[in-house]
């Protein structure tokens, strides 16, 4: 057993916890004991993309409080079906760089392989809510393909496991694919962008760590943590297991309006990031995505919120705010002017 899960019960598997994932609103509000008055915009707003949310992320949230920082990312809300002009379904304009199956290749020396459409939690602000991930579940001889497309390009440095969250795969999908890249001399980095070690953390078992270790390829793992009140006990473990294993670890965040848009949150957020081994890397502008417009932060409240961190924070513990831009070369970094508090 892995350090953090050897209690002499065994816990359940991720599978059984991921299956068991909460996906009606009724069934969260009662969990929450929450009032049924929000349960009608909550079944509107699922139907255009649906709760799901693990039992440990929801073990995290304050019950009795509508707006806790949780349970706002992954409740549906009526607002969502607002229409707001100028958020779109494709933000980032992924599909056109999406034209091999499972591969999106936007910036030079690096890629995305959609290992899994599935994700354990649907995020609300998520990017690709609206991503045609039905078009990119792969066959055997598409995997192969996906593949040679990676060894017929030696401008291919780093392979970044995405998806969805590419750790709902197998152990076996993910080790058979970790090797086959391995074996493409060219690539000289495997990366791995997942949610699950903070909404599922039972996920992070030896199985997986081998899996992705096992080969010549030095790992990253970059973790989508948004707030300190996702770093539980479980979380936090489940994070020392894969810093013992070499693993580094980074955090993206995004900025969301209701669930750390304060300097008190942003600041707890890094401080607990850094306590557990993991950098602080970028601080996202919501991309302006259809249904999550009432998460918008503007430029102006984001640039004095940064200017406020960064002289509240050592430096390795401040992560840097960009902006995602369709059709430019890398996330775009936001200037900011330090701010005395
Ligand atoms: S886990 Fe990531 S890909 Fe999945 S819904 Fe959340 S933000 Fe989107």
């Amino acid at each position: 057993m892995i350090h953090g899960y050897s209690a002499a019960v065994e816990p359940a598997r991720w599978q059984t916890i991921l299956a068991d994932s909460i996906t009606d609103p009724r069934e969260l509000l009662t969990r929450l004991k929450l009032g049924l008055d929000l349960l009608p915009a909550a079944i509107a707003a699922d139907q255009s993309f649906r709760l799901r949310v693990p039992a440990p992320f929801v073990d995290l949230m304050e019950p009795g409080n509508p707006n806790d920082p949780l349970l706002r990312q992954v409740l549906p809300l009526g607002v969502e079906l607002d229409e707001q002009p100028g958020f779109v379904s494709d933000p980032l304009g992924e599909q056109h760089s999406n034209s091999q199956p499972g591969i999106v290749h936007k910036y030079q020396g690096r890629l995305l392989l959609i290992v899994s459409g599935g994700c354990a939690v649907n995020c609300r602000y998520c990017f690709r809510r609206h991503f045609p991930y039905a078009d990119n579940n792969l066959s055997t001889a598409e995997w192969q393909q996906a593949l040679d497309y990676i060894r017929n390009d030696c401008s291919i440095k780093e392979v970044i496991f995405s998806g969805g969250d590419p750790l709902v795969a197998s152990d076996k999908r993910l080790a058979w694919l970790t090797s086959e890249i391995a074996g493409i001399p060219h690539v000289r980095r495997l990366r791995v962008h997942t949610r699950l070690p903070l909404v599922l953390p039972q996920r992070i078992t030896e199985q997986l760590i081998a899996a992705l270790t096992h080969t010549r390829l030095p790992l990253t793992m970059v973790l989508h943590c948004n707030h300190a009140s996702e770093l539980g006990p479980a979380q936090r473990s489940a994070i020392q297991h894969l810093r013992q294993a070499g693993v580094m670890l980074l955090n993206q965040a995004v900025l969301l309006r209701g669930v750390n848009d304060n300097l008190t949150d942003l600041s707890n957020l890094s401080e607990n990031l850094g306590d557990t081994g993991v950098l602080p890397y970028y601080l996202h502008m919501l991309d302006h995505v259809r249904g999550a417009q009432h998460f918008l932060v503007d430029d102006a409240t984001a640039t004095r919120l940064m200017g406020q961190l960064l002289t509240q924070l050592p430096g390795y513990l401040a992560p840097r705010l960009v902006r995602e831009v369709a059709g430019q070369p890398a996330k775009v970094p936001i200037p900011v002017e330090l701010v005395y508090a």
